[in-house]
């Protein structure tokens, strides 16, 4: 189980009564930091959200269409014009065909992809491939649908895989291996290389690749899109996240797209996890999607002004930082900055000087997280600068 040091575990509840799993299981580290930020008033730069809503255009569009109607229940595997425009979408900007009506299912956020895929393809026993750092609801999700986590860290600071140890992680129980490009926390990307040796490694084994490519538009220094649905087109279920292309993260619209095989198993386990998902909300995005090209590309490149605005106060103040090539992340490393704290001690020690950050101890299922904290800038400039004040004041306060 991720063990982050902040959480307060359950202790009320009575294990034998209760699933395991979640039984065992702290708060999401998301939602600590996010109330001991509100609770301190200190900046919060640990959960990951932007600090300024999406286009108003699109939020209008929603609005409209929910004093508009109909508000009923949309057909299971989302409205048509939705699984249209996603379909269109990825043809224009990622160069991939995909059929609207046999292989894209509409789901309330990636969230809900993540856990209706395992529940379709893993039967218990079923062994599957995760990485660490692990984006933290991986594994729980994977050991409740009865999976057998084969974990594999990767390394900083290009965080791709190692042949050796990716092959010696297969074998005849393989079923599914769960990637996240870009990477969250590490802000890394696979590059094609990587995605076409799992490729390989899945065909020999029959195995199925859950591809987590919610960050695919948020990516930095001209970088472009590598899905695996080009790498592995019949084994690969692709989700996406509505919230992070539009910067709409409380939405919950997720896209899972994949060949009608997987489709149809996926779509039986969603059916009875949400069944569907505001068609307000479908429908609006419908019109996001479509938007042009300079739409994308001025997103990324205000927040790249945000990662490079924070990189730069935190290097004047002698920390050293990881790179970082998508999402809203930007990791410290503590050591090469001259703090001898774990990133939980960190982290404690960061909020009460006013900051909110995530210690990447929340991203391991094992002792021996790297001492790194992850900071979110996808933030106004105010905030991300005095987040790098109060992360200067928390470092001198210690060194
Ligand atoms: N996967 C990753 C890697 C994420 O970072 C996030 C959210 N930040 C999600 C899934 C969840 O996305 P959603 O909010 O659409 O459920
Ligand atoms: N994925 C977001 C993050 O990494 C948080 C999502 C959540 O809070 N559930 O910060």
């Amino acid at each position: 189980m991720p063990g982050n040091g902040l959480a307060e575990h359950p202790r009320a509840l009575d294990s034998a009564a209760m699933n395991r799993v979640f039984a065992n299981l702290p708060t999401t580290i998301f939602e600590i930091m996010s109330r001991l930020a509100a609770e301190k008033g200190a900046i919060n730069l640990g959960q990951g959200f932007p600090e300024d809503d999406g286009p108003a255009d699109v939020r209008e569009r929603a609005a409209r269409a929910m004093i508009e109607g109909p508000n009923q229940y949309p057909p299971m595997r989302g409205l048509p014009v939705l699984r249209e425009a996603v379909a269109e979408h990825y043809r224009v900007h990622q160069n991939i065909d995909l059929d609207w009506r046999r292989e894209i299912t509409i789901t309330s956020g990636a969230t809900e992809a993540l856990a209706a895929a395992l529940l379709a393809f893993v039967e218990p026993g079923d062994e599957v491939i995760l990485f660490e750092p692990l984006y933290d609801a991986y594994l729980p999700m994977v050991q409740r649908a009865g999976g057998v986590p084969r974990i594999v860290r990767l390394e900083p600071p290009h965080w791709r895989f190692d042949t050796e140890k990716l092959a010696a992680a297969f074998n005849a129980k393989t079923r599914v291996v769960m990637i996240n490009t870009p990477h969250n926390p590490a802000a890394s990307v696979l590059p094609g290389e990587d995605l076409a040796l799992l490729a390989d490694l899945c065909r020999k084994r029959n195995s199925i690749v859950i591809s987590d490519e919610v960050w695919e538009h948020v990516l930095f220094d001209g970088r472009t899109h590598a899905s695996m649905l080009h790498h592995l087109r019949e084994r690969t279920l692709k989700i996406g996240s509505a919230g992070k292309m539009f910067s709409l993260t409380g939405w919950k619209v997720g896209f899972a797209c994949g060949a009608p095989a997987l489709t149809e198993a996926f779509a039986r386990a969603h059916q009875f996890l949400t069944f569907t998902t505001p068609p307000g909300l479908q429908a609006a995005i419908a019109y996001g999607l479509g938007k042009e090209r300079a739409y994308f590309e001025t997103m990324r490149a205000e927040f790249q002004r945000g990662r490079d605005r924070l990189d730069s106060a935190l290097r004047q103040e002698g920390f050293a930082t990881l790179p970082a090539q998508g999402a809203y992340f930007l990791s410290i490393d503590l050591a090469a900055s001259g703090i001898a704290l774990s990133s939980e001690e960190f982290a404690r020690h960061a909020i009460e000087h006013g900051v909110a950050t995530i210690p990447y101890s929340a991203f391991y299922a094992s002792p021996g997280a790297p001492n790194l904290v992850r900071l979110c800038f996808a933030k106004r400039d105010g905030t991300l600068d005095r987040g790098a004040e109060a992360l200067a004041k928390a470092k001198r306060a210690f060194s």
